[in-house]
C-alpha cells in the first residue's frame, strides 16, 4: 500500500495549483461568475497545461487520448481548491469522455484538435429531460425516419452552455431500431446549433453559476446522417460506464471545494477575536474544525479510492464509485456549510467565497446521478458482495 503521490502527480498538482493561485484571484472569480463564464486566456490556458502532460501521463487513455481519470481527479481536485471552482473544466473533461466513448477515432480527434487549438469545447452535451432525470432510460427525446429523413424530436435540460456552444451532442433514442435488447437504442448525434426547430432558454440556477445551463427543444429538427456518432454502439451500458468517469470528477471538485471552504475557516478562526481572544482557541471552533478535517481526510480516500478503481478496472469499481458520490457531495456540503457557521455574519455574505461554495456543493448532491440514486445503486452490489 502506498498513500504518496508520484513524482508525476507532485507535477502535475504543482503546475495546476500555480495556475490556480496566479490566475484565480478571489476578483477576478467572483467577475467570472457574474459573466457565467471564463475569458479565452484562461481556458486556453487550462487546455495547453493539460495537454502538456500528455506524453508524461504514465497511465493516460491511448483509447480516447485523454488523461488517466486519477490525473483528471487531480487537477480538478486542486483547481477546485484555489479557485473554489472549476465547473467549466470539470464539464469539458466529462463531455470529452462522453464523446471519446461513443465516437470513432476521426470523429474524437476533429473534437480534440479543436479543444486544443481554440480552448474551447465545440459542443454541449444534452442528456437529462425534464421528465428523464434519474431515470435516464425513460428517455423520450428521439429519432424517426420520415420519408427517408431522419428527424429530432424532444426536450432536453440542464444541457451546459446549451445556449452558447456552436453544437450540441444530443441523446436520442433510436424508434426506428428494433433490436432484442431490455434497452432502447440510444445514439449520440452532434448537431449543429443553428439548425431550424432548436430553441433553447437559460436554467437559473441558484450556483455553479461560473457556467451557464439551458432547456432545450427539437421539433422536427432534420438530421444529417454524417452527425450521428458511429465509435460505439453500447447504448446506455456504455452511457452508465461514462457516468462513472463524471461521478469522480463531480467529487473532485466538490472535494477542492470543500477543502478551499476549510482553508478559509482556519485563516479567519486565526484572526477573528471575540471575548479577548482568537476564536480558534475556543473548544467547539475546535470541534467543528477537527470534524471537518476527518471528513476532509475520508473524502480524499474515497475519491482516489474509486478513481484508482477505475483506472485498473477493478471488480468493484460500481461499488466504489457509488459508494464515493454517495458519500462525498453531501459531505462537501457539511464542510462548506460548517466553515460558513465559523466565518459568522460574514460567511452569509455574497462576496465570502464559503458562501459560494456552500452553493456549488450543494448541487454535487444532485448532480451526476443524485444522493438516493447512488443508494439504488450500491445495494444491490452490497447484497451481492456479502453473499448468502
Ligand atoms: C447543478 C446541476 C448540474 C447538472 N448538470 C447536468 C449536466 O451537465 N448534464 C445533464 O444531463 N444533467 C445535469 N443535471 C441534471 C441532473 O442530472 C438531474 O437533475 C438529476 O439526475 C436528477 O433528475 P431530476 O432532476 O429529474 O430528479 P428526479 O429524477 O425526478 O428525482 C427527484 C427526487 O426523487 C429521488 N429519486 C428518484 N428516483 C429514485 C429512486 N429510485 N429511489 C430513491 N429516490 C429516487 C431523487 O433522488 C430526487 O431526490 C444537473 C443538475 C444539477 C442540479
Amino acid at each position: 500500500m502506498d498513500f504518496d503521490y508520484s513524482p508525476e502527480q507532485l507535477e502535475l498538482i504543482r503546475v495546476f495549483r500555480e495556475f490556480g493561485q496566479t490566475e484565480f484571484t478571489p476578483g477576478k472569480v467572483l467577475q467570472w461568475r457574474r459573466d457565467q463564464g471564463l475569458p479565452d486566456d484562461i481556458a486556453r490556458g487550462f487546455v495547453d497545461r493539460y495537454f502538456s502532460f500528455e506524453e508524461t501521463d504514465a497511465h493516460a487513455s491511448s483509447e480516447n487520448r485523454t488523461m488517466s481519470v486519477v490525473s483528471q481527479a487531480l487537477i480538478l481536485e486542486e483547481l477546485s481548491r484555489c479557485a473554489g471552482a472549476a465547473l467549466p473544466f470539470q464539464n469539458d473533461l466529462f463531455n470529452l469522455q462522453i464523446i471519446g466513448g461513443f465516437a470513432d477515432q476521426k470523429e474524437f480527434s476533429a473534437v480534440l484538435d479543436d479543444y486544443r487549438k481554440t480552448g474551447r469545447l465545440m459542443f454541449s452535451l444534452a442528456v437529462s429531460e425534464p421528465n428523464a432525470g434519474s431515470d435516464t432510460m425513460s428517455m423520450q427525446t428521439s429519432v424517426k425516419q420520415v420519408d427517408g429523413k431522419y428527424i429530432l424530436n424532444g426536450q432536453k435540460t440542464y444541457v451546459n452552455n446549451g445556449e452558447y456552444s456552436p453544437n450540441i451532442l444530443v441523446a436520442a433514442i433510436d424508434l426506428d431500431a428494433c433490436g432484442q435488447d431490455k434497452y432502447p437504442m440510444l445514439t449520440f448525434w452532434l448537431v449543429p446549433q443553428e439548425s431550424d426547430g432548436i430553441r433553447a432558454v437559460p436554467i437559473n440556477k441558484i450556483g455553479q453559476s461560473m457556467l451557464p445551463f439551458a432547456s432545450l427543444s427539437f421539433e422536427n429538427v432534420e438530421l444529417d446522417p454524417s452527425w450521428r456518432l458511429t465509435g460505439n454502439e453500447g447504448g446506455f451500458r456504455q452511457l452508465f460506464k461514462l457516468l462513472e468517469f463524471g461521478r469522480v470528477f463531480t467529487c473532485a471538485s466538490s472535494l477542492g471545494m470543500a477543502q478551499a471552504a476549510m482553508e478559509d475557516a482556519v485563516k479567519y478562526a486565526r484572526s477573528r477575536m471575540a471575548f479577548g481572544k482568537p476564536i480558534s482557541t475556543f473548544q467547539q471552533i475546535e470541534l467543528m474544525l477537527t470534524d471537518m478535517e476527518v471528513t476532509l481526510t475520508n473524502m480524499r480516500s474515497m475519491l482516489y479510492r474509486a478513481a484508482y478503481a477505475i483506472e485498473k478496472n477493478a471488480e468493484d469499481k460500481r461499488l466504489a464509485v457509488a459508494l464515493m458520490k454517495r458519500y462525498i457531495p453531501k459531505a462537501a456540503t457539511e464542510v462548506a456549510s460548517t466553515a460558513m457557521q465559523i466565518l459568522g455574519g460574514q460567511g452569509y455574505t455574497e462576496s465570502s467565497r464559503v458562501s459560494r461554495i456552500w452553493e456549488d456543493c450543494r448541487g454535487n448532491q444532485i448532480a451526476e446521478g443524485t444522493d438516493q440514486i447512488m443508494v439504488y445503486i450500491a445495494a444491490p452490489l452490497i447484497m451481492n458482495k456479502y453473499g448468502e
